[in-house]
């Protein structure tokens, strides 16, 4: 493996085709990026190494055995520095997903990396993620030889599928080391609701809506559009307002559908990355400085409470 840009996927679990291509975007935007290479860690899919070289036109390093079945941070870890052997790549990319989050600093450490999360945008060797609940973006410039980046999932436009040449395929398999914890297993989230995922409208409530009782002006306005469900921000499942079946976000679901109206939310990054993917989206947030607006492409500064019920007025003919 002699490729300055590394990208590390997994076989079968939480990366998607979308955040691999956005990945590869990404990666190809660093300075020295070029042809990323792929790592491709878990058991062996020899299917999806062909078929991700064949879209990507990366060389693609499938690294396999049975200890990677399932998500381990210190077996995938592992796989990833035997892999390495002497390499010693620019920059290691991976998705901002929970297993992306949790890897990446233990690669960080074991190389004496930089370790940079929830990037969203990139000039040269600065790269920005937002911070304090995305009311602030930050510049970060490395300053070691190794970067490893987890990159914020719709911050960059994927790359366009199917290349003239395939990239070529390495399949090795790594034995298991000595290793402090065993998954058991992983279960899929009982609480995701298809009909988020069909929805042609997505009105979401958030803190900002004040109370329990509020949610009904939510479910109104969902109740003007057809195919139209409800969304919600964490807290609001977390306090009981709404069932995490509506949770959108991170640890929620990600959406995407032709109208997205925030209600009351702030625009944290782990909401924003379940929804910018939206094709519009609108905001209503009495904070003028609220996170939301800057991914908003209409914003309505107002009280929930004021502006929601006349709206709703309004579209009942009144
Ligand atoms: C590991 C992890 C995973 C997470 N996963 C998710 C996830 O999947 N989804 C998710 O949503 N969050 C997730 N979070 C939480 C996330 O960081 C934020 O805390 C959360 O998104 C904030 O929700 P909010 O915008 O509703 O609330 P707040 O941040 O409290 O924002 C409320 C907003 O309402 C506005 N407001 C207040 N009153 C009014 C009013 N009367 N009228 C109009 N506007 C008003 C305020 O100006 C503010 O902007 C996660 C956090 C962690 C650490």
């Amino acid at each position: 493996m002699d490729s300055l840009t590394l990208i590390i996927a997994e076989q079968d679990g939480s990366t998607t085709s979308q955040e691999l291509l956005e990945l590869v975007s990404f990666a190809r935007m660093l300075p020295g990026g070029g042809n990323p290479t792929i790592v491709l860690v878990g058991t062996a899919r020899k299917d999806r190494a062909e078929k991700t070289a064949a879209t990507t036109g990366c060389p693609v390093l499938a690294l396999t055995g049975d200890h990677l079945g399932l998500y381990n941070p210190e077996a995938f870890c592992d796989a990833v520095l035997e892999a390495l052997g002497d390499t010693e790549p620019a920059w290691i990319c991976l998705a901002h997903t929970s297993t992306g989050v949790d890897l990446a600093p233990r690669l960080a450490v074991n190389l004496g990396a930089t370790c940079i999360t929830a990037v969203e945008g990139i000039s040269g060797t600065t790269l920005t993620r937002a911070v304090c609940a995305g009311r602030y973006c930050a510049d970060f410039t490395p300053s070691t030889a190794c970067t490893v980046v987890t990159v914020l999932p719709g911050a960059f436009p994927p790359l366009p599928a199917s290349t003239d040449t395939a990239g070529p395929v390495e399949h090795r398999a790594v034995s298991p080391g000595p290793c402090r914890s065993r998954t058991l297993g992983i279960a899929e989230n009982t609480h995701r609701d298809s009909s988020l995922k069909d929805a042609e409208v997505i009105v979401s409530a958030g803190r900002g809506v004040g109370t329990r009782e509020n949610i009904s002006m939510i479910r109104e306005l969902a109740g003007v559009f057809p195919r139209a469900a409800v969304g919600a921000s964490r807290p609001v499942c977390d306090l009981g307002w709404l069932g995490y079946a509506h949770q959108v976000g991170s640890t929620g679901q990600t959406v995407s559908p032709k109208l997205y109206i925030a209600c009351g939310i702030s625009g944290a990054i782990q909401h924003l990355a379940g929804m910018r993917g939206s094709q519009l989206i609108i905001a209503i947030n009495a904070d003028p400085d609220a996170a939301i607006f800057r991914f908003a492409h209409y914003g309505i500064v107002e009280d929930l409470t004021t502006f929601l019920p006349i709206l709703l007025e309004e579209l009942r003919g009144g």
